[in-house]
């Protein structure tokens, strides 16, 4: 219980900072825990090798929209979400659960098809589900899966883990899941006008997947550990790549100065931008969902890491941790924020 009298809104603390309240109090005193609140996951100890556990929640009207979600892509987004945030530790994702509350207005039929997407993404990354829980909700659908993975203690990274000079790194590109949602939504809108009028989606494919079907990056895992490159600090990006850079900073105590003109960002992405009259960086800096990797690695690494295939080095890690910057094109350095996906600050 908060020990002043004032009635706290939730929106006074935003999400992060309503995590930190509610779990302040609770202290950690298993040995076998290594990392507990606070990474991607949590990971455990169980001598040479550990386990790790995280998981996510998915609520109708707040992560997806039944008008255009299809539930095979559902089903297969929920999953990899939870694989996203055992391979940004790292790890390899081995076992998830999987708890649904659903309303009556949904068929056996409707269910198995969210089903079939979980089994896609069990079947492409090696996952087997080994339980979960089934009840009802009296307002839409929720679903919540835990992902469990495994790995050696010293090849998990950690967000805690940059240095100084470090290179920042991002795989793929940014901003393509939210511009994809953008689109959906004003399909979405034509749609309830008259619904005679079909989507119109072409040219735009690739973002409107992006957002319907993300795919997380084992594969960036693998050339890193082909090329002999472990990342000093790692994070996967949900919540858009100045909200995940701030958590790296303050994770590793340090600041970054990131440059505009180093983001990777799809040409789908910059035309649907201008479509809607926005900036591409910002979709880039805050839009989130894209389910990428973002990476510290030591300076002495560029070679390599120029050489590996859809990774970009967007910036470095600053000595000063109160030093988080962002230049533009312009070259005037402003500082790096974060607006992301904190909904509960809306
Ligand atoms: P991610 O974006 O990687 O899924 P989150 O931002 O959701 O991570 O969570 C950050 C950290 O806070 C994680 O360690 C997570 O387990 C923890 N966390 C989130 N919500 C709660 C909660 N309600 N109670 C306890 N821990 C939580
Ligand atoms: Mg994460």
């Amino acid at each position: 219980m908060s020990k002043s009298n004032k009635i706290l809104s939730i929106s006074d603390l935003g999400e992060f900072g309503l995590i930190d309240h509610l779990t302040k109090d609770f202290s950690i005193s298993d040995k076998q825990l290594i990392k507990g609140i606070g990474d991607d996951a949590a990971v455990f100890s169980n001598g040479d090798t550990c386990t790790l556990v995280t998981t996510d929640l998915l609520v109708e009207g707040i992560h997806f929209n039944l008008i255009y979600t299809p539930l095979k892509h559902l089903g297969y987004k929920s999953v990899v979400v939870n694989l996203s945030d055992i391979f940004a530790m790292n790890a390899i994702p081995k076992y998830i659960t999987v708890s649904i509350a659903v309303s009556n207005k949904f068929s056996v039929q409707a269910l198995e098809q969210i089903y079939e997407g979980i089994k896609i993404a069990c079947e492409r990354f090696d996952v087997e589900l080994i339980g979960g829980d089934t009840t009802s909700s009296l307002s839409g659908l929720f679903i919540n899966i835990m992902a469990i993975g495994q790995a050696k203690k010293d090849e998990i990274v950690y967000r805690s883990g940059a240095k100084k000079n470090d290179l920042v790194c991002v795989s793929g590109d940014l901003g393509a899941s939210y511009m994809g949602l953008q689109l959906l939504e004003r399909e979405k809108e034509v749609f309830l006008a008259d619904t005679s009028i079909q989507p119109e989606l072409s040219g735009y494919e690739y973002i409107v997947e992006r957002q319907l079907k993300p795919e997380p990056r084992r594969d960036i895992l693998k050339k890193l550990k082909e090329a002999g490159i472990q990342p000093n600090a790692m994070i996967d990006i949900s919540d858009g790549l100045s909200s995940e850079m701030l958590h790296l900073c303050k994770n590793s105590n340090l600041g970054c100065v990131i440059y505009e003109e180093k983001l990777p960002i799809h040409q789908q992405t910059i035309l649907a931008a201008e479509m809607f009259r926005l900036d591409p960086s910002l979709p880039a800096l805050n839009g989130g969902e894209d389910y990428e990797l973002l990476f510290t690695v030591p300076l002495s690494q560029k070679e390599i890491i120029d050489k590996i295939h859809d990774i970009s080095i967007i910036g470095y890690m600053h000595e000063n941790k109160d030093y988080k910057m962002f230049v533009p094109r312009n070259g005037v350095e402003i500082e790096l924020r974060a607006q992301g996906w904190n909904a509960m600050r809306e």
